[in-house]
């Protein structure tokens, strides 16, 4: 019972440590993917999984709750504070979760909604139709323009005259430009809906002002709180002070009892100890970089002659399409994964290809940007996947790019040299101060 796991299950063990060598030895481009702090990974194990608890601070259904209270108060305030947001609350499992309660919260059955297409950028939880969103209600879906690739607010906003739905949804998975929300929001207005911004995959950008924030425009916002925010595997619902009076107590409701159980609370300290995190200059000036480190690789392998949806990016990823170079999204993915560069295959706009095909790869570099890659190593990867992806590599050069990627592995080794002085000495002032 008080033997360690290396003692009590060896088999698990050992699954984990090759996974932790597989996240060493490998560089990490899934866009959705980072490496969370020791601090937030130490919460996330912590003997707050033995706690149970349902309801909220002070309306619990369970005695001896008064740490968790005080736990997830804190995580509420850190969140408001962090995004400027008048009401959080830190319970949903994930980000699926959290737009789950946000349809229960405003939709009857076979109510419409109107998100993005999943193939032009959008999640599955946007109302795919094998999904239980899909399922219970109408949905339907915008596009990106044919010639930009980009969102066409006028074309999207003629659609939702054309559909009148009770609920939009901006936000996505695959797109590589700025999401103007406060334009979604006229639309919203325009046919009478509420607005959903879901903000998952940008969401380190928004707290760090290198994003506009949807929250003084969406009626509800919701995030995962794994990707570019950095913390452990899980979700959020924030809402600006112009609805939150309205909808706080039928948030609560809706994510629980309505969609989920007792709290994680485990995942709620670990939250709290990202909220926290995400307030340092250092956490600024890797957001920052996450920017650079993308416009840059996005520059060079353009110079390559790869093109890229939309023709550049102004976030963490960017989408390739691998039509002129007379390859596969899976075939891509399949040859950068047998170098130990991990991407996924992407439907781009208007694909021809299957879903389990796809014409393009999505790249990011959140994960790499946490583990201390900057600039140089950017100008090199963007050279190993040009090599990797234009022609049929040799064998000679499949060897010669393991070995740039394992010396490229073993130079930033560790996670934490995102907490370095280097990064300590921007400031989150001066990251505004950029952006204006
Ligand atoms: C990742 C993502 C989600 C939620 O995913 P989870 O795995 O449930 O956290 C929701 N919306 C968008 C746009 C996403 O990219």
């Amino acid at each position: 019972m008080n033997a360690d796991l290396q003692t009590s299950d060896p088999d698990v063990f050992a699954i984990i440590n090759r996974e932790s060598q597989r996240q060493r030895d490998n560089i990490e481009l899934i866009a959705s993917a980072n490496f969370t702090s020791r601090a937030v990974l130490e919460a996330t194990g912590s003997i707050l999984t033995n706690k149970v608890a349902e309801g909220y601070p002070g309306r619990r259904y369970f005695s001896g709750c008064e740490n968790i209270d005080e736990l997830e108060n804190l995580a509420i305030e850190r969140a408001k504070q962090l995004f400027a947001a008048a009401y959080a609350n830190l319970e949903p499992y994930t980000g699926s979760q959290a737009n789950q309660a946000v349809y229960l919260t405003v939709l009857k059955r076979g109510d419409r909604i109107l998100g993005m297409d999943l193939g032009h950028g959008g999640h599955l939880s946007h109302g795919a139709k094998f999904t239980m969103t899909g399922k219970y209600y109408d949905c339907h879906f915008y596009h990106v323009d044919p010639d930009t690739e980009r969102l066409d607010y006028d074309r999207i906003e003629a659609k939702a005259k054309e559909i009148r739905p009770q609920l939009i949804i901006a936000g996505a998975s695959a797109y590589p430009r700025i999401i103007d929300f406060q334009r979604f929001r006229e639309i919203a207005d325009a046919v009478g809906a509420f607005l959903l911004a879901d903000m998952a995959h940008i969401c380190g950008l928004v707290a760090t002002g290198l994003h506009p924030s949807p929250i003084p425009h969406a009626h509800f916002v919701t995030t995962s709180t794994q990707k570019t925010l950095r913390g452990p595997r899980s979700g959020m619902i924030l809402l600006g002070k112009h609805s939150a009076p309205d909808f706080a107590r039928k948030i609560d409701s809706a994510v629980f009892p309505g969609v989920q159980g007792a709290v994680h609370v485990h995942a709620i300290a670990a939250k709290a100890v990202m909220l926290k995190e995400a307030m340092s200059g250092s956490f600024a000036a890797s957001q920052l970089q996450t920017l650079e480190n993308t416009r840059i690789l996005a520059e060079d392998l353009m110079a390559r002659g790869f093109r890229l949806v939309s023709g550049g990016t102004d976030n963490h990823l960017m989408l390739l399409d691998l039509r002129d170079k007379g390859i596969t999204g899976k075939e891509a993915e399949d040859r950068l994964a047998s170098v130990r560069i991990t991407v996924n295959k992407n439907m781009l706009p208007y694909d021809s290809q299957k879903a389990t095909v796809c014409s393009g790869i999505r790249v990011g570099t959140a994960a790499i940007t946490t583990r201390g890659f900057g600039s140089e190593e950017m100008h090199c990867i963007a050279d190993l996947i040009d090599k990797m992806l234009s022609g049929e590599p040799t064998v000679s050069t499949i060897t010669k790019v393991r070995e740039k990627v394992s010396r490229l592995c073993r130079q930033h080794p560790h996670i934490d040299s995102i907490y370095s002085e280097e990064g300590a000495k921007f400031t989150l002032e001066s990251q505004y101060q950029l952006q204006s």
